[in-house]
């Protein structure tokens, strides 16, 4: 069974090494391959794949939104996201689409907080299509989410489209939490591409102060900016987004190969090695 990832960029992609080791764990053989892609040659890169046999692919920057426009089949979840990073053939040039990214986080939050329940208030900074893919799936499981971005128009759209989802400014975050506030984030989120250039936030540190869980959805080159300010900060737990990595992994393997799902613990310690500098 042969499976890839396309992206662009795509060689630093940890998706083969992770997949492998599912493949590995449940005794199942198959390939797994990173494809680059162009803007323009993506549709047809896609197409070929699954004409030349290909059982399954990834999606990642920045095609998971053309991913979306691009299969027959949305599930309600990849629809609403309006993004998709798992692609299954139907048979027949038939595509469809899911997303797990979602998931992938609230279950990686389950398995930091020893909790099912992630509720409460979460604070999600950033708007972009990481941020968008979680709200739904964190809103089920209980959050109150309010969402913080650069430029408040992204967070003004997202609210049309999903409710209850409340809206903070960078002013606001770069100021103290109003006193006497009884809703303090439970968890903070960093949703952004800051870590990716180095950048911090501008987040006041009191708003670690009750907070339970920092989360960098970016992973490796720990800690990063971000959460660097939180541990300063004194937060109880900080966590970068490799657990979100491996488990959106895990839910696509399941979707793949008749609901399997991989243990990720077991998986995780090698994918983390995977990452240290040689
Ligand atoms: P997008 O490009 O869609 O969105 C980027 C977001 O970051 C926007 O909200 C943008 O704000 C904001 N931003 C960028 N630079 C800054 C800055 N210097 N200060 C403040 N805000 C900034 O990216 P994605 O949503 O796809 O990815 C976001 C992050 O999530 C990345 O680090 C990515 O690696 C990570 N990710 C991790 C996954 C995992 O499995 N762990 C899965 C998917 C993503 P504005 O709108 O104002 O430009």
């Amino acid at each position: 069974m042969k499976f890839t990832v396309f992206g662009n960029p795509i060689a630093h992609s940890l998706s083969p090494i992770i997949h492998q080791q599912f493949a590995k764990q449940l005794r199942i053989e198959l390939e797994y391959t990173r494809s680059l892609a162009s803007k323009l040659g993506f549709a047809e890169a896609v197409a070929k794949f699954f004409r030349t046999g290909g059982a399954g692919a990834n999606v990642t920057v920045p095609f998971k939104a053309t991913a979306a426009k691009l299969v027959t089949h949305l599930t309600p979840r990849a629809a609403r996201a309006g993004a998709v990073n798992t692609l299954i053939p139907l048979g027949r040039g038939q595509l469809a689409g899911d997303t797990t990214d979602g998931e992938g986080l609230v279950r990686d939050l389950q398995r930091l907080l020893k909790s099912a329940d992630v509720c409460c208030e979460v604070l999600i900074i950033g708007a972009g299509g990481a941020a968008s893919s979680v709200i739904e799936p964190l809103q089920q499981v209980g959050a109150t989410i309010v969402m913080a971005n650069r430029s408040s128009a992204k967070v003004t759209a997202l609210q049309q489209d999903f409710g209850d989802l409340q809206a903070m400014s960078f002013a606001e975050l770069s100021a103290p939490p109003p006193t006497g506030s009884n809703s303090r984030p439970r968890i903070i989120i960093n949703a952004t591409s800051a870590s990716l250039t180095g950048t911090e936030l501008p987040i006041h540190p009191n708003w670690f102060a009750d907070s339970a869980l920092a989360y960098d959805m970016m992973y490796g080159r720990v800690p990063t900016p971000f959460l660097r300010q939180a541990q300063q900060a004194g937060v109880e737990q900080s966590a970068d987004g490799l657990g979100m990595l491996v488990e959106q992994a895990a839910l696509a393997f399941a979707l793949w190969h008749d609901g399997q799902l991989p243990n990720t613990e077991v998986v995780l310690p090698t994918i983390r090695a995977a990452l240290e500098p040689r």
